[in-house]
């Protein structure tokens, strides 16, 4: 794996190989996984203090089980698909868990603030929040006003892989609703079974290239946010979410080391988008002290018809360079 994500794992889609349509594929069974007690799938850390320092929020008692039971699953799927190198728990917990959450924070704590606000209103003792206990630099910090998760968010994961950043995030916002997309099928046949054996209701799955989802008239302009880890260089992901979101959505591109020119690039692609950079977040993360930034891209303007281009050109001609 690199730094951030698995970009090793783009594959099929990311090369323009077409999709596994009507090809064999072998269904994962999940039913028989011991979710818990399993031996090969040790007990996650529960981690409530660094999930409070850290992002303001602890899962409640289901949402514990669930994320448990996450990783049962991608252990169990692991055996038979080889979806991820990240295995034992305390990784599992830091690159998957805790790395998909970090990106939505923004959107967790304008939420906790709203409801601390309100339950002052009601005269209840609003909740004080602990000071993050990573080291955090935001530029640019202008939280979004536009986005609640009081609200019923719509939310694409682009290149979800087995589910990350999504899965993490259906489970912390069941509120939110959100589209897992990737374009290889066995990924999300995968992911179909999790969702059924966690009755994770708030998600769905799509097998298609993002390049033609972009397209289609009953997806164009129609998320609040879009999310996309490890899947292409920053101008390239930015071509597959612009169109997709509504004007005043955003798009979360989590990446690991970023520098000034990957910022100039990304700038360039961007105006061509009807994007701007709205914060670039660079923090560390909890356990192992890794580099890892959030570029968080506003849609301020319609995006024009030719993109996203045809499949695989924004990936060999990324727009700005
Ligand atoms: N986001 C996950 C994570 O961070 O663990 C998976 C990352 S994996 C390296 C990249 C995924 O993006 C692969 O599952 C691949 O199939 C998918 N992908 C790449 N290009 C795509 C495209 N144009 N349309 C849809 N999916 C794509």
């Amino acid at each position: 794996m690199r730094e951030q994500g698995e970009q090793g794992e783009q594959g099929e889609a990311a090369s323009g190989v077409s999709l596994e349509r009507g090809a064999k594929f072998q269904s994962v069974d999940l039913t028989s996984v011991d979710r818990m007690g399993d031996a090969r799938s040790p007990l996650l850390l529960r981690m409530e203090a660094l999930w409070q320092s850290t992002l303001h929020w602890q899962p409640d008692e289901r949402q514990q089980t669930q994320l448990q039971q996450l990783y049962a699953f991608t252990l169990a799927g692991n055996r038979q698909f080889n979806l991820t190198r990240i295995t034992e728990p305390e990784e599992f917990w830091e690159k998957h868990l805790w790395d998909s959450l970090r990106g939505v924070r923004r959107f967790l704590e304008a939420g906790g603030r709203l409801r601390r606000e309100r339950s002052v209103e009601r005269g209840q003792k609003a909740e004080g929040a602990e000071e993050a206990g990573e080291a955090d630099k935001t530029q640019n910090s202008s939280y979004s006003s536009l986005l609640s998760p009081l609200s019923s968010l719509k939310i694409i994961d682009i290149g979800t892989g087995a589910g990350f950043p999504g899965l993490p995030v259906a489970i912390a916002q069941p509120n939110w609703s959100i589209t897992l997309l990737d374009a290889t099928r066995k990924k999300i046949t995968f992911i179909d079974q999790v969702l059924i054996q966690l009755g994770l209701a708030n998600a769905t799955t799509l097998v298609e290239r993002v390049e033609q989802v972009g397209q289609q008239k009953h997806q164009r302009e129609t998320y609040d946010l879009a999310l996309i880890r490890a899947v292409a260089a920053a101008p390239v992901c930015a071509e597959y979410a612009l169109p997709l979101l509504k004007i005043g959505g955003s798009a979360v591109l989590y990446r690991g080391q970023w520098t000034d020119a990957e910022t100039a690039a990304l700038e360039s692609a961007i105006a061509a988008l009807g994007g701007k950079i709205d914060a670039i977040e660079a923090f560390t993360t909890p356990l192992t002290q890794g580099d890892r930034h959030c570029i968080y891209v506003k849609k301020i303007a319609p995006t024009p018809n030719e993109f996203p281009r045809a499949i695989g050109i924004p990936a060999q001609k990324p727009l700005g360079s």
